[in-house]
C-alpha cells in the first residue's frame, strides 16, 4: 500500500513516497517557489534525479504535477494506488496529542489554531487542500510536531508568569520535533527490545532541541512557546533574557517583530561567529585557529550540554542519550565535545564508534554509564506509520 509523507511550506512542497508496511522509499521530492517565479520540482527515485522547471501557482498545481509526473515516469500506475496522505503539522496547540484523520471539522479547528504557528500551519493547510482537492477519497492525517510532548505536566509547561495568560492566550511551553523525538524513541526501543528506559533525545540540526523521555513518554523538551526557546541553533538565539527585546528595539529604533526576526534568523551560531549558521563551515573555522568560531563552538556545545545534564536530574539518571539530525548524525567534533563534557556522569565515547555519519551506530563504550547512540532522524517515515495507523483502523 502506498502512503505519501507531506510537509509542506507557505511555497514549498515535500514528498515522500513509502511502500507500507514494508517501510520502503519509493520516491522523494521537492516542490519549490510555488506561487512565485522560478518555481521547480526535483524527483529522486531508483538513483535517478529529474528536475524541472514549470510553472506552478497554487499547492493545487503542485500536488498535480506530482501525480502526473509520478505516473509518467512509472513510479506509480495509477492515482489509485495512493491509499494515504500524512501531512506535517507544526503546531496543534494542546488540542491534538496524537495524529488525527482530518475532515472538514478539523480543517476549520487547524484554521482557528494558525495564530500559533504563522509561518508554518498556513502551508500545511494549503497542502492538506490541495490533496483533498486532487485525491478527495484518499485518507489524509495530520501529525503534528508538538503531540509528542503533551504528555508534559503543568509544572513542566507553565511559565513563572501570571496564569492569566494561560488560560487567556494559551501562554505555556508546546514543544517542537515531537515527531522526530518520538522516532527516536521507538527505533531505541527495537535495539534495546523494551520500552521502560530513560532517553535523552537530542535532535540537533539547523533548529535543535532536546527531549527527555520516560518509559517512552515525553516529560520536558526543550522548545517552548515557539521553536525560538532552548538551545542556541544554527541561526535561532534558544534562550535569552526577554528584557533584551525592549532594550535592543530601542537601541536599533525596530519594533518587537523585527527583532524577533532577528532572534529566529540573525542569532545562534550565525549571530554569534558572524560567520556561518552550518556547523561544519564553523568546525572547519575552529581548526583554522578562528576565535569567534571556537567561541561560537564552545557556547553550542554548552547549551546543549546544559540540557542534557537538566534532563538527567529530572529524569534520574538516563540510560541512552541519542543524537540525530544534520549535526546530531553528521558531526563527529560536536559529539565527541558534547560527551567528554558528560564525563563527570560517567559518559565515555569510543572514538572510533564516534567517526561515523548518518547510520545507526552506538558510540559509547561498553563501560560508559549512559549509551551514546547516533540514529538518523526520519520524521517521513514516522509520519508515514502514522497515516497507516488509520488505514489498518
Ligand atoms: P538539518 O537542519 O537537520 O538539515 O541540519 C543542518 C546541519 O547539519 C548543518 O549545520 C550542517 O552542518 C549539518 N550537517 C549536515 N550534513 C553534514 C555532514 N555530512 N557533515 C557534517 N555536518 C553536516
Amino acid at each position: 500500500m502506498k502512503i505519501v509523507s507531506i510537509n509542506a511550506g507557505s511555497s514549498s512542497l515535500k514528498f515522500s513516497l513509502f511502500e507500507m508496511k514494508e517501510e520502503e522509499v519509493i520516491a522523494t521530492g521537492l516542490f519549490e517557489r510555488i506561487g512565485m517565479d522560478g518555481s521547480c520540482y526535483q524527483i529522486k527515485y531508483n538513483g535517478q534525479v529529474i528536475q524541472e522547471e514549470v510553472e506552478l501557482l497554487s499547492h493545487t498545481e503542485a500536488v498535480k504535477v506530482l501525480l502526473d509526473k509520478l505516473i509518467v515516469l512509472e513510479i506509480i500506475h495509477s492515482m489509485d494506488e495512493i491509499k494515504g496522505v500524512g501531512h506535517r503539522i507544526v503546531h496543534g496547540v494542546d488540542r491534538y496529542q496524537d495524529s488525527v484523520l482530518i475532515n472538514d471539522k478539523i480543517l476549520h479547528d487547524l484554521e482557528d489554531i494558525k495564530s500559533f504557528a504563522p509561518l508554518h500551519n498556513p502551508g500545511a493547510i494549503m497542502g492538506i487542500k490541495a490533496f483533498k482537492e486532487v485525491l478527495p477519497d484518499v485518507v489524509s492525517v495530520g501529525v503534528f510536531d508538538t503531540a509528542f510532548h503533551q504528555t508534559m505536566k503543568e509544572e513542566t509547561f507553565l511559565y513563572g508568569v501570571p496564569y492569566r495568560w494561560y488560560q487567556d492566550y494559551g501562554v505555556r511551553k508546546y514543544g517542537f520535533h515531537g515527531t522526530s523525538h518520538k522516532y527516536i524513541a521507538l527505533t531505541m526501543k527495537d535495539l534495546l527490545k523494551k520500552d521502560n528506559f530513560k532517553l535523552i533525545s537530542c535532535h540537533i540540526g539547523n533548529g535543535g532541541s532536546i527531549c527527555a523521555i520516560d518509559n517512552m513518554k515525553c516529560v520536558d523538551t526543550s522548545m517552548g512557546f515557539t521553536p525560538l526557546a532552548g538551545i542556541m541553533m544554527g541561526t535561532r538565539s534558544g534562550d535569552v533574557d526577554p528584557s533584551i527585546i525592549p532594550y535592543v528595539m530601542e537601541k536599533e529604533g525596530k519594533n518587537a517583530s523585527e527583532i524577533i526576526d532577528d532572534l529566529n534568523k540573525n542569532s545562534g551560531v550565525l549571530g554569534l561567529s558572524e560567520y556561518s549558521n552550518d556547523l561544519r563551515d564553523l568546525v572547519d573555522a575552529c581548526n583554522e585557529g578562528n576565535e569567534r568560531a571556537i567561541l561560537t563552538k564552545n557556547k553550542y556545545v554548552r547549551r546543549i550540554v546544559d540540557y542534557i545534564a537538566q534532563y538527567y536530574v529530572l529524569l534520574n539518571g538516563a540510560d541512552v542519550i541519542a543524537f540525530t539530525a544534520g549535526v546530531g548524525e553528521n558531526n563527529i567534533v560536536i559529539r565527541r565535545e558534547i560527551c567528554e563534557k558528560l564525563s563527570c556522569l560517567g559518559v565515555k565515547i569510543d572514538l572510533d564508534k564516534n567517526q561515523t555519519r548518518g547510520e545507526i551506530q552506538k558510540i559509547s563504550t561498553d563501560d560508559s554509564s549512559i549509551a551514546v547512540y547516533v540514529i538518523p532522524a526520519n520524521e517521513e517515515l514516522m509520519i508515514a506509520r502514522e497515516t497507516l495507523k488509520f488505514m489498518n483502523r
